[in-house]
């Protein structure tokens, strides 16, 4: 819903200044999922809300399931623009949401099925922040709540930063959703300016950034923003982030087989990251095996998935240099539900 607008109707309906925090806390905090659930306003005010304004800004279109339980959905903007999220079901308990903040993207990165769809246009906080709301609903219905946000679904959160903020002030706002800081993750493919500010804010939010290649030649082939901020811009900007919120910083690596996932490159990216202090002392490296996409034709694209001798001999690079690694776990593959899959071009690939 568009608080905005929602505070205006109550303020022409002379409603006093405290319906919309008991509103807020109705379907922020308890979920409520319709004006008719909100049992503390009275009757009337339900049903004339229900006339003058939309309770959600995103229309739930279509839902697919993995083996594995995560849930790809495709909603509807009021514009008709379609958005996916997904719902990541962790072993340990842990229930992540991976949130897009734009339709489609302007940096198109060759590998990204949200790339190759072009850009629509950025995504409104009401409509980043419903998407989580979507998937707690349906998680409260099964006694469970999400635990985690990761806004790294389509689009570039750092080139819709005003809405990306405001919608992860939503999420943490203590009397409504109340989601922790450290609970939730931006990755960035390198916008530096947005790295700055990022850097500046007093929150304890989680910064990624998706790095994907150690060397500019390689990283601007695959990644187009590489020549606007190339490493020599990029990475001096993560390192003064580290130092002044002492975070740790994830640095995504996407291995595309062939491409960026040799011997030599493992020991290219051990090197990058020892030039700078502290990024060496407080980083993790999350190699992402690529998942295969198809383009807007439905033909499966150029990259290859890296082999698993290829994978064992990075890895083992990276443990000798005393490099902290994962391993992401792919989850909702069978359903394009990877991160950086979801195109929301079609409902049945
Ligand atoms: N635009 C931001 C956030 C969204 S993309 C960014 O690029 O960081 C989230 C992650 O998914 C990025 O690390 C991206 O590189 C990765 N990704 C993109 N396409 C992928 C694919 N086909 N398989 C696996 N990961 C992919
Ligand atoms: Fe945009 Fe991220 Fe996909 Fe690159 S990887 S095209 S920045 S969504």
């Amino acid at each position: 819903m568009d608080w905005d607008k929602l505070q205006k109707i109550l303020e022409e309906l002379g409603e006093p200044a405290y319906r919309l925090q008991q509103i807020k806390l109705a379907i922020y905090r308890d979920l409520k999922d319709g004006f008719n659930f909100i049992d503390n306003i009275p009757q009337g005010l339900r049903e004339s809300l229900a006339k003058l304004i939309p309770f959600n800004e995103l229309t739930l279109k279509t839902e697919r399931k993995a083996a594995d339980g995560a849930i790809k959905r495709l909603f509807l903007t009021a514009d008709g623009l379609a958005i996916e999220s997904v719902l990541i079901k962790h072993e340990d308990g842990r229930r992540t949401v991976c949130v897009s903040t734009e339709a489609g993207c302007q940096i198109n990165c060759s590998f990204c099925a949200t790339g190759h769809l072009g850009f629509k246009r950025v995504l409104t906080q009401y409509e980043i922040f419903e998407q989580v709301l979507s998937f707690a609903r349906y998680l409260k219905s099964q006694g469970e709540r999400v635990t985690n946000v990761v806004f790294m679904g389509m689009g570039e959160p750092f080139l819709n930063y005003d809405n990306v903020k405001k919608a992860i002030l939503l999420l943490n706002d203590k009397d409504g959703f109340n989601l922790g800081q450290r609970h939730i993750s931006v990755s960035t493919s390198g916008i530096v300016p947005g790295i700055e500010t990022f850097t500046k804010e007093t929150w304890q939010v989680n910064l990624a950034i998706s790095l994907h290649a150690p060397t500019n030649d390689l990283r601007s082939k695959i990644m187009p923003i590489n020549k606007t901020y190339p490493l020599a811009q990029l990475m001096p900007v993560l390192d003064d982030y580290v130092l002044k919120t002492n975070r740790k910083l994830m640095i995504e690596y996407l291995l595309l087989g062939g491409l960026n996932d040799s011997p030599k490159q493992a020991e290219t990216l051990v090197e990058l990251i020892g030039k700078y202090k502290n990024i060496s002392r407080l980083s993790m490296v999350n190699l992402i095996v690529y998942n295969a996409t198809k383009d807007n034709y439905g033909h499966w694209d150029t990259f290859k998935t890296p082999d698993a001798n290829t994978l064992k001999i990075f890895e083992d690079i990276l443990s000798k240099n005393k490099i902290n690694w994962t391993r992401r776990v792919s989850f909702g593959r069978d359903i394009s539900g990877a991160c950086g899959q979801l195109a929301g071009r079609n409902l049945s690939d």
